[in-house]
């Protein structure tokens, strides 16, 4: 039972969130049918890989509509232009580069690439967000990637001189035959690189509500490295990202020569500072979660009990794992702010927290809100100082209930 999705080693369980519903699946009627499975995290001490125990299947999570769109923050759209940018250094060089993206969402970053002229391919398995890409001018292949559509890409462009992904790799359960399709796609001196929320960070800040269906793997350094070890390449490099509350990018090569950058060893070392490397540093990460978690209760049943009003700002995928732990639901919170158009109307997943369009958090100016979208706080803070001038708080959560 629960053997290592990466190589078959009996895993340890780090924390159990108990019955979940998907994420993403915000529902339109109270009476909708809802999916629920076990969410819980496993640790493998072998390979150091922190990943999901059970996987709804993936057709449930990216279906035809599926809703999150990059290009909707500006402070992504910021990102993803320096990124292309890094890229289009990586291959100004080099004779006809091939640059591909799995995951390529809405083309926020290969769109910048394309517009270049430079040879790319984006790769993206849900249809809304690809249709929405092939109308920035980007390429793109609709389907999931893994060793047989690598095989098929080779045969069809040649090899690749840049493989890179964003937030993708963490969603791919069979990581192994993606690995296998890297090494099958890039070109011998080629170089994959790819960014996902940082383990480090996740454990640091407790902000366990990184942990939903979507994401299977939490990566670290340490499990990085390993997975390329087992297929031949090298990490070499690591750079550390602020975006979705603390990212990484991992930077691997083929082949075993070469040495590693300095900044691999720094973050090794940081790793296990925290113990990343064995469990006892995720008993510690459960306790702090738990903490968390009893505090912000108590915080919000205070402020209830002063008969004080509550809503909540950003409908994010992450906070159903947040709401559906704690049973925070619509007697504390009484609505949720977003501005998503699909979103607006709808109620969260499992808990039945209604969405209202942000044109009624203006109107209500709440005395107190808690922000799930946490991890755009500066930006939010920014657009909502008026708010905060008359008097508005904001709640926040990691590392530690705080209202300000
Ligand atoms: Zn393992």
């Amino acid at each position: 039972m629960d053997k290592c999705k990466i190589c078959k080693t009996q895993t340890k369980p780090v924390i159990s969130f108990g019955k979940m519903p998907i994420a993403n699946g915000f529902i339109s009627s109270l009476n909708a049918d809802e999916f629920f499975y076990d969410l819980k995290v496993l640790f493998c001490p072998n390979c150091f890989m922190v990943q999901l125990g059970q996987i709804p299947r993936p057709e449930m999570m990216f279906g035809e509509t599926y809703a999150y769109i990059s290009s909707t923050s500006s402070a992504m759209a910021d990102h993803f232009k320096q990124q292309a940018d890094e890229i289009i250094r990586l291959v100004s060089k080099r004779k006809d580069p091939f640059v591909v993206e799995l995951g390529c969402n809405d083309g926020i970053m290969l769109k910048h690439i394309a517009e270049k002229g430079i040879n790319h391919l984006g790769i993206e398995p849900a249809n809304n967000v690809a249709d929405l890409a092939k109308k920035t001018g980007v390429r793109v292949l609709t389907e999931f990637f893994d060793q047989k559509s690598a095989q098929k890409i080779a045969r069809a462009h040649g090899p690749a001189d840049v493989i890179c992904a964003s937030n993708t790799l963490l969603s791919i359960e069979n990581l192994n035959s993606a690995f296998e399709g890297f090494n099958i796609l890039l070109r011998d001196n080629g170089l994959l690189f790819f960014e996902d929320p940082y383990l480090f960070d996740i454990v640091s800040l407790s902000s366990f509500d990184q942990i939903y269906d979507e994401h299977i793997y939490y990566f670290s350094g340490h499990s990085v490295r390993e997975l390329a070890k087992r297929h031949g390449m090298k990490l070499v490099k690591m750079n550390h990202q602020d975006v979705h509350g603390g990212s990484m990018c991992y930077y691997i090569k083929k082949g075993t020569a070469g040495r590693p950058s300095a900044q691999v060893a720094k973050w090794l070392k940081k790793e296990k500072g925290l113990k990343l490397d064995r469990i006892t540093g995720y008993k510690r990460f459960k306790r702090n979660v738990d903490n968390i978690c009893r505090n912000l209760k108590n915080t919000l049943k205070k402020i209830k009990s002063g008969n004080n009003q509550i809503v909540g700002y950003g409908a994010t995928s992450k906070s159903t794992t947040l709401l559906n732990y704690t049973r925070i639901g619509p007697k504390t919170i009484d609505y949720i702010s977003d501005n998503t158009p699909t979103k607006i109307g709808k109620f969260t997943p499992g808990m039945h927290i209604p969405i209202k369009a942000h044109s009624q958090f203006t109107k209500d100016s709440p005395p107190f809100t808690v922000l799930f979208a946490w991890n755009h706080k500066k930006e939010i803070f920014q657009k909502e100082k008026d708010y905060r001038k008359k008097g508005g708080k904001f709640i926040t959560y990691f590392p530690k209930v705080t209202i300000e």
